[in-house]
């Protein structure tokens, strides 16, 4: 299949041509390989320090660009004669579409992992020796090989190893969400080839996880890059939960009909089940967790990455290292662990920086759910109380009623204003005072406790509870003689829903906790404070059950296209969007010949533009956002033909 390396004829014509002057600044590069106009918030400065030798630490969320901070010094460098750049990845999987992705802009990279044949694996290595290779792509376990390591010392003697970029830097860290062992052996690179620069980059580290990277990277003299956190053309939006498949499905046909996509569940057996109706309502849905094959799973994500209009559904095993720029909505059925997972597995939705969704359900089972993973798990008391706090931050965002997006800044310490770009913002929820209705229901449960007649148990879950708080004499009600408690009734006001939300609020903000098999409401020491009336408890009136109300819908219709499956991503005339269609013919052909995805070849985003301003000459073509020279030498005739008739 040649996937690991092919010799680039087109690169070599560049490189022997004395006419054409290769670039040896950052924003040249930029433009004439990557065909892009700007660097991106921090990439400029990342850039320049690493080109410059320096040692870094790169936070900057998912979809805010890391790649670019290593490729283009990795070019710079390799043209200044100074060798290859070792990229340490830890997904293999994806190897193979990231070097073919550098093929096509006429990069010289290549790939070493356990998919190679023998041969083809030896003939990589010659030509990483011989120091023709730019990028060269590796597992952790791979370069910490006895014989990988050598070839690396062959290289650093002959002054032709540039640089080590760390991708998902995290994994070295306990505290983070993905420990890898085999990352821990990584601070061999710096005791072994001291002067080589590392670059360490991710998108999650909270300051614990940030600490050990350093530590056990041996970055301690790094430089230090925190990008802006925000991603703009993601609108967040949390609902209710009421009826999550039929949400989900309403969700999906409203916003995203054709759309490809992500949805999140947290336990196999909902994946199975989500993905089974998804398909029986007509979409293209596929499951993905760690309990399928692997040959199930490679071939599933192929489908995801290389067709059009797939909605994976997913538990969080899938993702990492995803990089498929027109991931247009992430939603999630079940709460995730913490804002860090959120954060990352929301960010997979519109790396091609055009609208995209990240779309939450929520309610109260999520939390008594994921409270009682933390109690019951093994860790010891020092994590879960972290675990614990970071669940808390989770769930007040879940609860606001302003801006998410300032709240999710906020907890990556970056001060924001309101986005106009998420539920809340679009349409400021209601609000109700429940502080009432909250002392109620607490006192209920203490009376529980404090009453011992009929030989009643001393709690009860949230049902009973309920009944008792409205009023009905239910069998239970009756056999414990609950209808004698001064409690009884005194919540008749409120519907079983809203009574539902006041629970939620109390158990979210950790006044009340669910214990047991049963789920049985406890009262938690901070409960006294309310029950005192010295906290005000203000809840949000449960929002219309649709994903998004008429306004939300009103307001993306201004942004959205036309509809369909081959939706061009900017607004295209009649005969703009039979060129748009016919670029995309053409690309699938390209696509498939190379074994690639599609967007490998030209993001959407790449054509549709192509298709409103129709260049006639290469030089017009060039000015288009992601045409770099290689892929205008390699394609530019064939779009100038195909402009010219689409038919
Ligand atoms: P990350 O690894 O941080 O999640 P990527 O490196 O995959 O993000 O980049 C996300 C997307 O943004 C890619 O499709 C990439 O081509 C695009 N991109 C990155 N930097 C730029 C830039 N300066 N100009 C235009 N597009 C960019
Ligand atoms: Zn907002």
């Amino acid at each position: 299949m040649g996937l690991g390396y092919h010799p680039d004829p087109t690169m070599s014509a560049v490189l022997s041509d004395p006419e054409t002057t290769l670039a040896s600044e950052p924003l040249q590069v930029l433009a004439q390989v990557f065909g892009y106009t700007q660097f991106r918030g921090a990439q400029q400065e990342i850039v320049d320090h690493v080109v410059a030798g320096g040692d870094a630490l790169v936070l900057m969320p998912t979809g805010g660009g890391k790649s670019l901070c290593y490729q283009v010094p990795a070019v710079l460098r390799h043209r200044a004669g100074q060798g290859v750049t070792v990229v340490v990845s830890p997904l293999i999987a994806l190897m193979h579409d990231q070097v073919g992705a550098l093929h096509e802009v006429g990069v010289a990279a290549a790939f070493l992992n356990s998919t190679l044949e023998g041969d083809e694996a030896r003939r990589i290595e010659r030509e990483l020796l011989a120091g023709r290779l730019t990028l060269l792509y590796a597992a952790p376990e791979r370069i910490l090989t006895p014989r990988f390591l050598a070839m690396l010392e062959s290289l650093h003697e002959r002054k032709r190893l540039s640089l080590f970029a760390i991708d998902e830097a995290h994994c070295v860290s306990q505290w983070g969400h993905d420990f890898r062992e085999e990352y821990l052996g990584l601070s061999a690179l710096h005791e072994r080839f001291p002067g080589v620069p590392r670059l360490a980059l991710t998108a999650t580290a909270d300051d614990h996880t940030r600490a050990d990277i350093k530590e056990r990277l041996q970055l301690e003299a790094a430089r230090l890059f925190v990008a802006s956190f925000d991603r703009p053309n993601i609108r967040y939006t949390i609902v209710e939960k009421d009826e999550p498949k039929k949400q989900l499905l309403r969700f999906l046909r409203d916003e995203h009909d054709g759309d490809a996509g992500i949805v999140y569940c947290q336990s196999r057996k909902r994946v199975e089940e989500t993905a089974a109706w998804l398909n029986a309502e007509g979409l293209s849905a596929l499951p993905y967790h760690a309990g399928l094959d692997t040959d199930m799973r490679r071939r599933h994500q192929d489908r995801f990455l290389r067709d059009e209009g797939v909605v994976m559904v997913a538990t969080i095993a899938f993702g990492m290292g995803i990089d498929k720029p027109d991931v247009r909505f992430v939603a999630h059925l079940d709460l995730p662990k913490n804002i860090e997972s959120y954060y990352q597995e929301t960010g997979r939705a519109g790396r091609d920086g055009l609208p995209a969704d990240a779309w939450m359900t929520y309610g109260l089972a999520d939390v008594v759910n994921q409270r009682r993973m933390i109690d019951e798990s093994e860790a010891g008391e020092d994590f879960k109380r972290l675990q614990r706090s970071k669940l808390d931050a989770l769930l007040a965002l879940a609860e606001a009623h302003d801006c998410r997006r300032v709240r999710l800044l906020a907890y990556f310490g970056q001060a924001s204003e309101p986005c106009g770009n998420c539920d809340n913002c679009l349409r400021a929820p209601a609000t109700w005072d429940a502080t009432d209705a909250a002392r109620k229901a607490l006192s209920c449960i203490y009376r529980f406790r404090q009453y011992g007649g009929a030989r009643a148990p001393r709690a009860f879950g949230a049902g009973h509870l309920l009944d008792v708080l409205r009023g009905k004499r239910s069998e239970k009600v009756a056999q414990y003689g609950h209808d004698e408690l001064s409690t009884f009734g005194i919540g008749a006001d409120l519907s079983e829903a809203q009574w539902r939300l006041v629970l939620r609020q109390l158990i979210a903000l950790g006044h009340l906790r669910a214990e047991g098999e049963y789920n049985t409401l406890v009262l938690a020491d901070s409960a006294r404070e309310v029950l005192r009336g010295e906290v005000a408890l203000h809840l949000r009136v449960p929002a219309d059950p649709r994903p998004h109300g008429k306004q939300g819908k009103a307001a993306r219709t201004t942004r959205t296209r036309s509809g369909g499956a081959a939706r061009p991503p900017l607004a295209l005339d009649e005969t703009g969007t039979e060129r748009f269609a016919a670029l995309k013919a053409w690309r699938a052909e390209v696509a498939r010949e190379h074994n690639l995805p599609a967007y490998v070849v030209f993001h959407d985003a790449t054509l549709a533009e192509m298709a409103r301003s129709v260049p006639a000459t290469l030089d017009e073509l060039a000015g288009i956002s992601g045409v770099g020279t290689t892929k205008l030498e390699r394609y530019g005739a064939e779009i100038l033909r195909v402009l010219a008739s689409p038919a």
